[in-house]
C-alpha cells in the first residue's frame, strides 16, 4: 500500500471515530428515555415468560441451528469454490510476478529487462535476488561430496545474437541449406531475445567431470543430485525430455531456471514445466 492510500486509510479512519464520538454525546444527553425505553422492555419480557414463551424462543434458536447445520456443506463448498478462483487469480497474478516470467520461443524477453547482477567468482553471474538460494544449493552439493560447475549463466542480449550468430555460420560450413540456418540453429541455440539466460535466472550447471552439453549429463552425479534437490532451493529442471512440445526447447539435462521455492515444489510434485505451472500451454 502506497504511503499516500495509507494516508487516506487514517484519514477515514479518523472521520469515522469522529462521527461516533458525536452520536455518543447525542444518546449521552438522552439518558432519562432510555431508562424509560429498558423499564417498557423488561415489563413486556416479564409478560412473555409468564405465558411460558421461554420453550417457544429455545425452540426457534434449536431449529435456526439446525438449518445453519444443513446448510453448512453447500457454504463449504462454496468456500471451496471461491478458494479455487482466488488461486487461480493468484497465478494469474503471478504471471508478473520477477520469478515466474515465462520466456520461450513465443514469449521474448520484457522490453528493457535489465536485472541487478550479483557476479559470482568464475565470473559467471545471475540475478541478485536469486543468489542467496544458488549459493546454498551449490554448497549443499559440493558438501555432499560432489563437484558442480556452473558454465552458464546471464546473458546479454549481444552475447545471445553472437552465440546464435556463431551457431549459423557453423550451420553453413556444415552444408546446411541457406534457407533452413535459421531455424535449425534456433532449434540448438535460443532466438535471441528469447533466451531465459537473458533474465539472469537460467543457469547451466554441468558435472566437472563431464563438460559436455548433452544427454549424457543426466547420468552424471552432480545431475543426480541436482534433479532430486534443486527444487529445494527453488530451481527447476526447465527443459525435461517429455515437455519439448510445450517448452519448445529440446530435452537439456544440465539448464536450471529460478522460480522460487513455492513454485518449484509444486512443479517438482506434480511434474509440472513453467508453461503447464502458468497454465499456458
Ligand atoms: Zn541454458
Amino acid at each position: 500500500m502506497s504511503y499516500r492510500k495509507q494516508q487516506g486509510y487514517y484519514r477515514t479512519c479518523r472521520g469515522r471515530c469522529g462521527q461516533r464520538r458525536r452520536r455518543f454525546r447525542r444518546t449521552g444527553v438522552r439518558l432519562p428515555a432510555v431508562i424509560i425505553g429498558t423499564v417498557l422492555i423488561l415489563i413486556l419480557c416479564g409478560r412473555v415468560i409468564l405465558a411460558g414463551g421461554i420453550g417457544e424462543i429455545t425452540g426457534q434458536a434449536a431449529e435456526s441451528q439446525a438449518v445453519e447445520t444443513a446448510a453448512s456443506p453447500d457454504t463449504s463448498s462454496g468456500h471451496q469454490d471461491s478458494r479455487a478462483s482466488r488461486s487461480h487469480q493468484l497465478k494469474n497474478a503471478q504471471e508478473q510476478v520477477w520469478n515466474l516470467v515465462l520466456v520461450n520461443p513465443w514469449n521474448p524477453v520484457p522490453e528493457n529487462y535489465e536485472p541487478e547482477l550479483t557476479y559470482l567468482r568464475n565470473g559467471q553471474a545471475v540475478d541478485s535476488r536469486c543468489y542467496p538460494e544458488l549459493q546454498q544449493m551449490m554448497d549443499d552439493c559440493r558438501a555432499a561430496g560432489f563437484d558442480p560447475l556452473i558454465c552458464a549463466s546471464y546473458r546479454t542480449m549481444e552475447k545471445q545474437e553472437a552465440l546464435f550468430e556463431d551457431k549459423e555460420a557453423r550451420l553453413i560450413r556444415e552444408g546446411c541449406p541457406e534457407n533452413e540456418v535459421e531455424a535449425e540453429a534456433a532449434k540448438v541455440v535460443a532466438y535471441p531475445g528469447t533466451s531465459e539466460h537473458q533474465l539472469g535466472l537460467a543457469l547451466d550447471i554441468v558435472d566437472v567431470s563431464c563438460q559436455q552439453l548433452d544427454t549424457e549429463q543426466e547420468n552424471t552425479p552432480v545431475q543426480q543430485w541436482l534433479l532430486k534437490n534443486s527444487w529445494k532451493y527453488g530451481f527447476v529442471l526447465r527443459y525435461p525430455a517429455d515437455k519439448s512440445d510445450i517448452t519448445g526447447i529440446i530435452y537439456e539435462p544440465w539448464h536450471y531456471r529460478y522460480v522460487g521455492k513455492e513454485a518449484a515444489a509444486e512443479m517438482y510434485e506434480n511434474k509440472l514445466c513453467l508453461e503447464e505451472y502458468l497454465g499456458i500451454n
